[in-house]
């Protein structure tokens, strides 16, 4: 009898893997933690029943929420991950030269434990010397008042909706604590989730964002694990536009390029309602 794990994207519409393994089961005190070995994406995590990062497509929301940003940035040195335990962002972000040092806090060892275990691919950043894992809140590390200003700040973190950790890292209080943990020329990407089945996280996000940042911006891309494919990115920065960039030649990458880059803030319209009109108007493309 097959086997197959059924995640809930709405309640009239639910997204099925066929499961040829279950690697690992287990409850930390903040989540549930699964690792299944699917038939189509492979070793994948499974954090409260839904689907975090498969071996299979892991690389396009890596390579976006990495290369956008360092690619934005003249000076990139200084990077902090919050969330991202299985590894895979950090595993991008350090395949970037200009990167010195990478801080990593993971509210949860058990998920950096399993993907240590079972997720090959995203935890090969853990042998890094230039990554320094912590284990603790995101938003308890940046009350620290001995943080180093950092170049950048991405967030990779479970969904704010739940009962899970996520939700603080989507608060007012949250941006407004990354504003001061970056640099004077710093700048911070969060992901924002699938705006098609819940547009609020984009709309609330981007919203407060763009009250804290001089410069705000949305951009998407394609996830075929995650509800209906299309997944969003906002930013917010204090100098610089994630639209102008300088083209990195990131040999590796199988979705990341600078034509990739450049068309992934042009919006539709469905998304585009949803963010402050400041963001629209410095997104809408006449031509270009
Ligand atoms: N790529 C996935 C996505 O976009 O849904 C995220 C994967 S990553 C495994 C999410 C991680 O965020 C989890 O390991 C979770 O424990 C961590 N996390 C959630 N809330 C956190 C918090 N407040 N501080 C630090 N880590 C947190």
């Amino acid at each position: 009898m097959a086997l197959w794990f059924s995640e809930t994207a709405s309640p009239g519409h639910h997204l099925e893997w066929k499961v040829n393994r279950l690697l690992f089961s287990g409850q930390s005190q903040f989540q549930t933690v699964e690792v299944l070995d699917t038939q189509a994406f492979g070793p994948s995590l499974v954090l409260d029943g839904i689907m975090q990062t498969t071996t299979g497509d892991e690389y396009i929301y890596h390579e976006m929420l990495a290369w956008v940003p360092l690619s934005a940035h003249p000076h990139p040195h200084r990077v902090l991950i919050i969330g991202g335990g299985d590894g895979g962002l950090a595993r991008e972000v350090l395949s970037s030269p200009c990167v010195q040092e990478v801080t990593l806090v993971e509210i949860d060892s058990l998920v950096v434990e399993v993907s240590r275990q079972f997720l090959p691919t995203h935890a090969s950043a853990f042998a890094d010397p230039r990554l320094h894992l912590i284990i603790a809140d995101g938003f308890e590390y940046l009350a620290r008042t001995d943080l180093e200003p950092f170049d950048l700040i991405l967030i990779d973190s479970t969904d704010p909706e739940g009962t899970g950790p996520g939700g603080i890292l989507y608060t007012a209080e949250f941006h407004q604590k990354v504003f001061q943990a970056l640099a004077d020329d710093g700048l911070y990407v969060q992901q924002t989730g699938t705006p098609i089945y819940n547009p609020e996280v984009l709309a609330e996000t981007s919203r407060s964002v763009a009250q804290i940042f001089p410069i705000c911006r949305v951009f998407w891309c394609v996830v075929p694990t995650y509800p209906g494919g299309f997944f969003t990115f906002t930013s917010g920065s204090k100098r610089y536009d994630l639209q102008q960039f300088s083209p990195q030649a990131v040999n590796h990458a199988r979705w990341y390029t600078p034509a990739i880059h450049r068309g992934a803030f042009a919006l539709p319209p469905v998304v585009a309602q949803l963010v402050p009109p400041a963001i629209q108007e410095a997104q809408t493309f006449f031509g270009s």
